[in-house]
């Protein structure tokens, strides 16, 4: 497992990243889409749901908070996932808000046209783990691997994702692992806006379902999809947010990609920070003030 290669912990010492600029853009995409020519448009930002009335603060001190907080001028990471925004399907809100089980949730995704990338996929990849499961882990985008079995994170990032969790005590029957997108992007490049927004309320949904105590999210599209903010990953890792599905409200824990990691092993020391933060979470039910 990846703890028992020496690759993390907290007396392990790696060289912190040389520009932390460079750094950010690259954490920003997770996998072999790094190199995709074929966005029609970038990830940007969901600008759908920032709640303007949340005033921006400082992260409380925590246990579970194993950075400075954030500087009072840093953006609230707070969003609601389940209101509509400007380009928000009526259709894809009808279907996922009728759903009662995740079983009526994958049948609407099935019968779902509204997602282009659904034409292209092999396979919907709707979730692997418990149904039920404590924490929630949401990355970018099913890959190769993922959409020939129909499952998520199933492929090499998928392996190391289970190694990271193992690290905190956790198997695939403790956790619900699922994506932003439901179906694979051509050539795995990264989900365009729209891809991203034809999913939410499908996602909004079946965070609701599956009320998990806590949400991960790996990597920069995942992050800004679900916390709506529009910083880099490196930015906003580490620190807890908090997003409403329906009446649930659940804190969020950005953290890499382990596509990323597997590129950049480096940056294993970060991520090992976030995973103890959640696993303290989880055994405390405690968690940072999110901001
Ligand atoms: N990368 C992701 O973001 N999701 C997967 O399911 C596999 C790889």
């Amino acid at each position: 497992d990846w703890s028992a290669r020496g690759d993390i912990g907290p007396g392990h010492a790696f060289a912190w990243p040389s520009s932390p600029a460079a750094e950010d853009a690259s954490a920003d995409r997770p996998a072999a889409a790094a190199t995709a020519r074929t966005a029609p448009r970038p990830m940007a930002p969901a600008p759908i749901n920032r709640s303007p009335s949340t005033p921006d603060r400082p992260a409380a001190p925590s246990r579970a908070t194993v950075e400075p907080g954030p500087s009072p001028s840093a953006p609230s990471l707070r969003n609601n996932l389940s209101a509509p925004g400007t380009g928000t399907n009526r259709s894809a809100l009808d279907a996922a808000s009728r759903a009662r089980t995740l079983a009526d949730l994958e049948a609407a995704l099935r019968s779902f046209d509204g997602c282009a990338l659904k034409a292209t996929a092999k396979n919907l990849c709707f979730y692997r783990g418990n149904p039920q499961g404590r924490l929630m882990v949401i990355g970018e985008a099913p890959g190769r691997e993922e959409d020939l079995e129909g499952r998520p994170f199933v492929g090499p990032a998928g392996q190391l994702l289970d190694r990271m969790l193992a690290a905190i005590d956790l198997t695939e029957a403790d956790v619900h692992i699922t994506n932003v997108v439901y179906w694979r992007p051509p050539g795995n490049r990264p989900p365009t806006l729209d891809e991203v927004e034809a999913c939410r309320p499908f996602l909004a949904r079946q965070i609701e379902l599956v009320a998990p105590r806590f949400v991960m999210t790996l990597g920069s599209p995942a992050a800004k999809a679900i916390l709506g903010t529009i910083d880099g990953i490196l930015r906003v890792r580490g620190k807890w947010g908090e997003i409403t599905a329906g009446a649930l409200k659940v804190p969020v824990m950005p953290t890499l990609h382990p596509a990323y990691l597997l590129r950049t092993p480096a940056a294993k020391r970060q991520a090992w920070r976030d995973l103890l933060a959640v696993k303290l979470a989880l055994e405390t039910g405690e968690h940072g003030e999110p901001r």
